[in-house]
C-alpha cells in the first residue's frame, strides 16, 4: 500500500494547511486498520468480543487522559471538536432562566455559531476582544456579571497560533466566582493545542475542553470532550454510552488511531519549532508582515499578510504545488471568518484581505517549508 506521504510527494503536493486538517500518519492508519479487523465486538456487548472491545476502549481513554493529566472518567469520546463544543453549549438550553455567555471574539465558528441559537432562546451572548491576539484577564473579569454562566476562550487560535494565558483567565474567573458566590463554567476549545503545546488540564483548572484527532495526524471524525465534572445534560443520551454524555456506538478503530497519533506527537514537537523559526525569519527578513504574535504563539501556525489578495496568492501557490490557506479559508464554509479574527486582533481590513495561513504538522519537511517561504517572497517581489 502506498503511504499517504509518498502519495503527496508523487502528486507534487506540498501541504501546509495542517491547521485545517492533516494527513493521517502511517502508524495511526495501521492502528485503525488493525482495530477494525481484530475487534468485531461492540464495547457495550455482553460477550467475549464485547469485553475485549470495552477493554481497548478504556485503555485508550486512560492513555489519552494521561497525556492531558486528566482522569479517564473525565474524557468522553465524540465525533470531533464541533460535537464536543455543541454538547457543552447545548447543555445551557436546560437552564430554567437564560443567562449570559462570554466568548472571545476570535473563537472558531464551532463556538461562535452558538450566538444565534442562544440569542433566540433569550441568552445574552457577548464577545470579548482579543487585541493583539490575546484576551486580557482584567477585561474579562470586568465583563463578568451576575448573569454569566459560561465563558469560552480557546487555548490556541486557529488563524494566528496565539496561545491564550488560560491560567490567568481562569484565575480571574475564579476570583469573580468567589465574589458572586456562584459557579461559572470555563470552557477552552483546545483543538489547536492538543499534542502541540503543554496541556495539563488538572493544573489549568478549566471545566471543559474540546479536542480533535484530525489536527494531529489522526483520523477525521473522532475527538473528545473533557469535563472536570461529568454531570452535564446532553441531547444524545442514546444507549448511555460515554455515560450518556455522547450516546451511540463508540468508533473504536478511530479512537485507537487517535490515541496512537497523540502518543506520537510529543516525540517530534521540537523539529516543528525549528521549521517555524526558519520560515518566520526568512519571511520577516524579506519584509513580509507576520501577523502571528512574536511570543506566546504556537510553532504550528504562522499567519502573514502580503499586498496580494489572499485568494490570488493561494492560487499562485497552488500552481507551484503548495497548499496553504487564505485567512478566510480556515473555515471555507463561513467565508470571511478568518478575516474576522485578524480584524479582532486590531489589524486593518487590508491586512485581513491579504492574510495567508501556513500551518505545519509533526511530519512537515524543513526544506519544503523554506521553499514555500522563498516562493511567497518571490511572488510578492514580482507583484511590486
Ligand atoms: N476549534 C478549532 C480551533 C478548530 O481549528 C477546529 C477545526 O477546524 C474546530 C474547533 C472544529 O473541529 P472538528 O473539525 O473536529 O469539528
Amino acid at each position: 500500500m502506498l503511504l499517504l506521504t509518498e502519495y503527496s510527494a508523487m502528486q507534487n503536493i506540498r501541504y501546509f494547511d495542517n491547521a485545517a486538517t492533516t494527513l493521517i500518519r502511517k502508524e495511526a492508519l495501521d492502528a485503525y486498520n488493525n482495530t477494525a479487523l481484530e475487534y468485531m465486538g461492540n464495547p457495550s456487548a455482553n460477550h467475549r468480543e464485547g469485553f475485549k472491545a470495552h477493554t481497548l476502549l478504556e485503555d485508550c481513554r486512560k492513555s489519552i487522559a494521561l497525556h492531558l493529566n486528566a482522569k479517564p472518567e473525565q474524557i468522553f469520546f465524540t465525533s470531533g471538536a464541533t460535537e464536543a463544543i455543541s454538547i457543552v453549549f447545548a447543555s445551557l438550553l436546560w437552564a430554567k432562566t437564560p443567562g449570559e455567555v462570554i466568548v472571545s471574539a476570535i473563537e472558531h465558528e464551532a463556538v461562535l455559531s452558538w450566538a444565534s441559537i442562544l440569542k433566540e432562546k433569550g441568552w445574552n451572548f457577548r464577545t470579548i476582544k482579543a487585541k493583539g491576539g490575546f484576551v486580557n484577564p482584567e477585561e474579562l473579569k470586568a465583563m463578568i456579571s451576575r448573569e454569566t454562566k459560561l465563558i469560552a476562550v480557546q487555548a490556541v487560535n486557529n488563524v494566528t497560533g496565539a496561545i491564550q494565558d488560560i491560567p490567568a483567565l481562569v484565575k480571574a474567573v475564579r476570583e469573580k466566582e468567589a465574589e458572586l458566590g456562584r459557579k461559572i463554567f470555563f470552557f477552552s476549545d483546545s483543538v489547536q493545542a492538543l499534542g502541540k503545546i503543554d496541556l495539563d488540564l488538572k493544573k489549568l483548572d478549566i471545566d471543559g475542553a474540546s479536542f480533535s484527532a484530525h489536527k494531529i495526524s489522526g483520523p477525521r471524525g473522532i475527538g473528545a470532550l473533557y469535563l472536570k465534572k461529568g454531570d452535564i445534560q446532553s441531547l444524545a443520551k442514546a444507549g448511555g454510552q460515554e455515560k450518556g454524555v455522547r450516546g451511540g456506538t463508540e468508533n473504536l478503530p478511530a479512537i485507537k488511531a487517535f490515541e496512537t497519533a497523540l502518543d506520537l506527537c510529543a516525540a517530534s514537537a521540537n523539529d516543528v519549532k525549528e521549521i517555524y523559526d526558519s520560515v518566520r525569519s526568512l519571511l520577516e527578513d524579506a519584509g513580509i508582515k507576520v501577523l502571528s504574535p512574536k511570543e506566546n504563539t504556537s510553532p504550528f501556525i504562522l499567519s502573514i499578510t502580503t499586498p496580494l489578495p489572499a485568494e490570488v496568492m493561494t492560487r499562485m501557490l497552488i500552481d507551484e504545488g503548495f497548499c496553504v490557506s487564505s485567512g478566510s479559508a480556515c473555515s471555507n464554509n463561513a467565508k470571511g471568518k478568518g478575516e474576522g479574527v485578524i480584524l479582532a486582533m486590531g489589524y486593518t481590513a487590508r491586512d485581513a484581505a491579504g492574510t495567508i495561513r501556513i500551518s505545519f504538522c509533526h511530519e512537515s519537511n524543513k526544506e519544503e517549508a523554506e521553499n514555500l517561504a522563498k516562493t511567497i517572497i518571490s511572488k510578492v517581489r514580482s507583484f511590486k
